[in-house]
């Protein structure tokens, strides 16, 4: 299985990244995007301040669009405080959803500033969230599911805010920044993860025979 994956993204670069690659080096003005401009804004993004009610707004009218029952489910994290939203000195950056134990509740962890990623953030979290909520009822043993898993439902619940929030783009340009900036996203997730696990295979590979040096780590 591991292997069929790591075939079909090997197989997909020409069509994807490298495609994309190109493309977004044209839009920056360049002959060769660097590995550091991969993730480079892109001009004229959308910079506009989201204020929490908005984004809260945003996120439970996707997931009830999909299904008022999940709208139901993480309207309680907010209602009864188990986000932890704003930034201040000394929290943990990033963002998580922790599953606790079943008997109690999840609680979420979000380093709100307003961006459109924090609101898609917000709502990947939240289809943790969600789910760990639904999963409680299989008790500590059976609750937990591998990343591969996890990960479903909270990539779906940010692609049904995604989709809202591109229907609500106030233009054109608007909404193709919003797509770029998901491809790269999407990119970011399967095949920028494939690489990582490439590299990983290769130097472990290698360090069978021996010692790896600096130089050599760099050539793989
Ligand atoms: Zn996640």
């Amino acid at each position: 299985m591991v292997d069929a994956l790591v075939d079909a993204v090997h197989a997909a670069y020409p069509r994807l990244s490298h495609r994309y690659y190109s493309m977004k080096a044209k839009w920056l003005g360049l002959d060769t995007l660097m590995h550091y401009d991969r993730n480079a804004l892109l001009p004229k993004a959308d910079d506009r301040k989201i204020p929490w009610d908005e984004a809260k707004a945003t996120v439970l009218n996707a997931y009830s669009r999909f299904s008022p029952d999940m709208a139901g489910i993480a309207e309680r994290f907010f209602d009864n405080n188990w986000i932890d939203a704003p930034v201040r000195p000394g929290k943990a950056p990033g963002a998580f959803a922790h599953p606790t134990v079943p008997s109690a509740h999840p609680y979420v962890l979000v380093n709100y500033q307003g961006k459109t990623r924090d609101v898609m953030t917000l709502a990947h979290e939240l289809g943790h969230g969600v789910h760990q909520v639904l999963a409680g009822p299989n008790g500590a043993l059976m609750a937990p599911t591998p990343l591969t898993l996890a990960e479903t439902a909270s990539v779906f619940g940010k692609m049904l805010t995604f989709r809202s929030l591109l229907n609500s783009a106030k233009d054109d340009h608007t909404r193709k920044i919003m797509l770029a900036s998901k491809v790269k996203d999407m990119i970011n997730t399967v095949v920028r993860q494939i690489t990582f696990y490439t590299f990983e295979y290769r130097v472990h590979l290698e360090r069978r025979e021996g010692e790896l040096i600096s130089d050599r780590l760099g050539e793989i």
